[in-house]
């Protein structure tokens, strides 16, 4: 198999990584694969059986033209930081360029120790890893920005953990891994040469039209930040919680990255927490677009240096910047949420009406996935689905007609509309129970559980009878579910 490698961070940016060597599996062997993104990436494997694919993406066999290398940053943890993370259990093996041009990271994520690893062993067990294919899968198909995974691979070996489990290594897709933790590393250890350096290679990565903006970090800023705002708002609009939004989590191309204790939320309730170790519910549901702001304004301190050294006058204009996300994040969430009620055109008391559902959503404790399923069927004359998630039928009728209002000024006929509600709000996603009960089996070597969930949740839109189920929220008096991080 040929890999289109062009590895531009190795060749153009030494100092910012280790170089690094992947550990070599006892007996690895292919769990999942995906067929679709490897077409996506120009990746031919007609000529590849598994065997070959297990051991191209476990690390056993280097692909011709890789440079493996762990990315050094640092990092705002829970609030605290520490000045010196970077690729503890991942290894970059190089940079592909896709047949239309595009150019995407190859990781492999559980592949052994590097020089960042500090006591970590460098490896992944399974549960982890297929939850952050299967999860990461399930966000593509719902038009989330987000790293995608390519191939997930057993390493034969043991990982010890709270108990042992089966070692694996998942391949990590992403436009890039820099993070506004790389910024961190550098602003923090080597000042506004570094800084400079590395958003300069950003912006002729991801950005190329802000290459000839007056103050180009400046412009970087602002676009990190738009895209931010339109991630956190698909976030919600989906329900994620992604449970560890430190800093060293949070991608500059605005993808989702970081699949370890994120779960979706089944009924409504804006506190939600699901990680183990968030005590104190800083990464909670509904307090995403405060810590995305908080995590905005880290960015901006990092950059300073840089946008100081351009023009003095724009480290304020960093600062209106930060100070103008609380809005900025409104208006992006307010799309979203306009496109998931099926409103076509804005008015200004749409932000009422859409304030105002979340609280009658967390009084009665309505499934979030369902209820936007539920609106359309209402569009369709079916109260059914709607009346069952409510405690009585009259629940919300307020609300209800409100909306109803709302959609009267606008002429698009109900199942046209309906149709249209219905491409943007899933049907399906991973609902924890089913996730638990797909990696249970998974690490006992029983993969088709996993294998249809992944199946359903790439399929999230369209209805079919007989995934009923996985329509359905966990049993409502079950034991508060709870994540873990440790991919
Ligand atoms: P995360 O919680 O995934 O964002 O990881 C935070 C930091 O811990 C990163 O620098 C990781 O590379 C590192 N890390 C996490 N798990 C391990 C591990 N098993 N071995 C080595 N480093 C790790
Ligand atoms: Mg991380």
């Amino acid at each position: 198999m040929d890999f289109a490698f062009d590895n531009s961070f190795h060749d153009r940016m030494e100092g910012f990584y280790a170089p690094a060597a992947a550990a070599k599996p006892p007996a690895p062997e292919l769990l999942a694969f995906n067929e679709p993104l490897a077409a996506r990436l120009g990746l031919n494997t007609e000529h590849t059986d598994r065997e070959e694919l297990a051991r191209l993406f476990s690390g056993q066999a280097l692909p011709a033209g890789a440079a493996p290398l762990a990315l050094a940053y640092a990092g705002h943890q829970f609030g605290h930081f520490s000045p010196q993370l970077g690729d503890g259990r991942a290894l970059l093996l190089g940079e592909l360029i896709a047949p239309d041009g595009v150019r995407f990271d190859v990781q492999l994520k559980g592949s052994g120790p590097t020089a960042f690893s500090r006591n970590g062993d460098g490896k992944a067990a399974i549960g982890p890893v297929l939850r952050e294919f299967l999860v990461s899968e399930a966000m593509a198909a719902m038009g989330v920005p987000t790293t995608r995974s390519l191939a997930a691979v057993a390493t034969g070996d043991r990982v010890q953990r709270e108990r042992s489990h089966p070692g694996a290594v998942l391949t990590r897709i992403a436009s890039s891994h820099i993070r506004v933790g790389t910024f961190q590393f550098f602003a923090a250890h080597f000042g506004a040469d570094h800084v400079a350096q590395l958003s300069d290679y950003s912006i002729g990565r991801h950005f190329p039209d802000l290459a000839d903006a007056p103050n180009p970090h400046l412009a970087l800023l602002d676009r990190v930040i738009a895209l931010q705002c339109d991630l956190v708002a698909h976030w919600l609009g989906a329900g994620f919680i992604h449970g560890v939004m430190n800093t060293d989590n949070v991608a500059i191309s605005g993808e989702t990255i970081d699949y370890g204790p994120c779960a979706f939320m089944d009924r409504f309730a804006v506190e939600t927490v699901f990680s183990s170790i968030d005590a104190n519910g800083r990464y909670a549901y509904g307090r995403q677009p405060q810590i995305m702001h908080w995590n905005m304004a880290r960015f901006a301190e990092a950059l300073l240096p840089a946008i100081h050294a351009v023009d003095p006058a724009d480290v304020d204009r960093a600062k209106a910047l930060v100070d103008a996300i609380p809005e900025r994040f409104r208006e992006a969430w307010f799309i979203r949420m306009r496109a998931k009620l099926g409103l076509g055109q804005a008015h200004d008391d749409d932000i009422a009406l859409i304030d105002a559902l979340f609280g009658e959503l967390e009084l009665h404790a309505v499934d979030f996935t369902s209820f936007f399923r539920a609106l359309a069927q209402l569009l369709r004359g079916d109260g059914a689905m709607l009346n069952a998630l409510l405690p009585t039928a009259d629940a919300m009728a307020p609300w209800i007609s409100d909306w109803w209002a709302h959609l009267e000024r606008e002429t698009i006929a109900p199942l046209e509309r309906a149709d249209a509600m219905d491409r943007e709000n899933p049907l399906y996603i991973p609902r924890n129970h089913r996730v638990e009960l797909a990696l249970a089996a998974a690490e006992t070597g029983d993969l088709a559980p996993w294998r249809e969930l992944l199946h359903v949740v790439r399929n999230p839109y369209t209805s079919r009878a007989e995934w009923a189920d996985y329509a359905q929220p966990g049993p409502e008096d079950a034991a508060p579910y709870k994540t873990f991080c440790g991919t």
